[in-house]
C-alpha cells in the first residue's frame, strides 16, 4: 500500500500519532478542489472553488473523520462502534466499522433519513436503530446508554478523533491554493465541521478565511442563537437543531469576520439545480453553500475583489438523497420510433432548448 493512502497516514506526523500499527481506511480525502460558476459575471467578483468531499469513500466528507476515529477504537480494542445520525455519520461508521472488523450500531431520527444512506448502512450490514423525534434527540438518548460500557466507541461528532480527522480538508484547500482561501462558505448541521476546518488552518500557522457558515431557515439554529425544537428542512443532514459544537463554531465565525446565514429550502433547492447545471451533483445539504453565496452576493456583501478566492464546501454527493433529488429534476424525456429524421428533429428541438 502506498505509504501515502488515506488522511491518518499523510497526517499523522502533524498529529504526533505516529506509531500506529493498524490503520482503518478506505483512501478517503485528496478529494478535488474545481472552479464553480459564481452567480455573477467571473471577471466582476472574487474567484469561486467548490471542494468535491462528496468523493470521498461513503460520499461525504464524514469519512476524513471515521477513519482516524475508527482507527483509534480498534487500537484500544474497542469492539462497536455507535452513532446517532442523520445519515452520512451513519453509512460512513457501517463502512469503516466493517473495515475494522468491528460491529456497527447506529441510529437515526425515524423516517427522516435519505433513502441512500440507509441503503448503505444496509449494504455494510451495520445494525440500525430507529428513534422517535430529531437527530438531537437520538445522540442524547445514546450518549445516555454509553456510560460503563468499555468495549464501545461513540464515533460521533463529539469524538474528538473525528474533528481532528476533518482538519484534514482544510490542509488540502492550502495545498491546492497555496494558501488560505479569503472566504469559506460551508454548511453547518452539528457543527463539527466548520470547527475542523477552523483549527485546520489555525494547525498550519495560516490566517483563516471568514468563515460563513450556512443554515437551513428551518434548522437556523446558530443563525437565530438558540436551539431549535423542531428543525425542518429538506436539507436532512443539517436538519439539526442543538449543535454539539455551537461554541467553536461561534468562535471561528466571530474571530474571523464572518457570519452565520440561513436560505429558504427553495433557494437550497435552486442551488441544487444550478450546480447540476455546472455539472456538480451534490444533496441539498451540501447545495447551501451556494445558495448562501447567492444571497450574499444580491445584498452587495462580497468584496467586488477579482483577487480574492471564495471556497465553497460541497459536503455530500447528490446520489444520497435520490427522492429529493427525483423532485427537484423532473426527467427530459421523449419518445423516438428509431428513425434518423425523427432523431435529428428532437436533437435540434434539444440544441433550442438549450
Ligand atoms: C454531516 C453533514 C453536514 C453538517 O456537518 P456538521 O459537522 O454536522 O456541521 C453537512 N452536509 C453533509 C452532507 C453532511 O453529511
Amino acid at each position: 500500500m502506498p505509504h501515502t493512502v488515506g488522511i491518518v497516514r499523510r497526517y499523522q506526523h502533524l498529529w504526533q500519532l505516529e506509531g500506529i500499527e493498524e490503520v482503518i481506511t478506505l483512501g478517503e480525502g485528496r478529494t478535488p478542489l474545481i472552479p464553480v460558476h459564481p452567480p455573477w459575471h467571473p471577471q466582476k467578483g472574487p474567484q469561486v472553488w467548490g471542494k468535491l468531499e462528496g468523493c470521498n469513500p461513503t460520499g461525504s466528507f464524514k469519512d476524513r473523520g471515521m477513519t482516524v476515529a475508527v482507527t483509534m477504537a480498534k487500537a484500544q480494542g474497542k469492539r462497536v462502534a455507535l452513532c446517532a445520525s442523520t445519515g452520512n455519520t451513519a453509512a460512513s461508521a457501517a463502512a469503516y466499522a466493517a473495515r475494522a472488523g468491528m460491529t456497527a450500531v447506529v441510529v437515526i431520527p425515524g423516517g427522516k433519513v435519505a433513502p441512500g444512506k440507509l441503503l448503505q448502512v444496509q449494504a455494510y450490514g451495520a445494525l440500525l436503530l430507529e428513534v422517535e423525534g430529531a437527530f438531537d434527540v437520538a445522540l442524547a438518548a445514546l450518549r445516555r446508554a454509553m456510560a460503563d460500557q468499555p468495549e464501545w466507541e461513540l464515533v460521533n461528532s463529539v469524538n474528538p478523533w473525528r474533528i481532528l480527522g476533518q482538519e484534514s480538508a482544510a490542509y488540502e484547500i492550502a495545498e491546492d491554493l497555496g494558501r488560505a482561501p479569503d472566504l469559506l462558505v460551508i454548511p453547518v448541521g452539528n457543527a463539527g465541521n466548520i470547527t475542523a476546518y477552523h483549527r485546520g488552518f489555525q494547525r498550519l500557522g495560516l490566517k483563516p478565511p471568514r468563515f460563513i457558515g450556512g443554515q437551513a431557515a428551518g434548522a437556523a439554529s446558530m443563525v437565530e442563537g438558540r436551539d431549535i425544537e423542531h428543525p425542518e428542512t429538506v436539507a436532512s443532514a443539517i436538519r439539526i437543531g442543538k449543535p454539539v459544537s455551537r461554541p467553536y463554531a461561534e468562535e471561528a465565525v466571530r474571530t474571523t469576520g464572518g457570519a452565520f446565514v440561513a436560505v429558504s429550502d427553495e433557494a437550497i433547492l435552486a442551488a441544487q439545480a444550478e450546480l447540476a447545471r455546472q455539472g456538480i451533483f451534490v444533496e441539498p445539504a451540501s447545495a447551501t453553500p451556494y445558495a448562501v453565496l447567492t444571497k450574499l452576493w444580491d445584498q452587495g456583501a462580497l468584496l467586488r475583489d477579482p483577487d480574492s478566492i471564495i471556497v465553497l464546501i460541497f459536503t455530500g454527493n447528490g446520489l444520497k438523497d435520490a427522492d429529493t433529488a427525483l423532485r427537484n429534476f423532473p426527467a427530459r424525456r421523449a419518445q423516438w420510433d428509431g428513425q434518423p429524421l425523427s432523431l435529428a428533429a428532437l436533437v435540434q428541438r434539444e440544441v433550442e432548448h438549450v
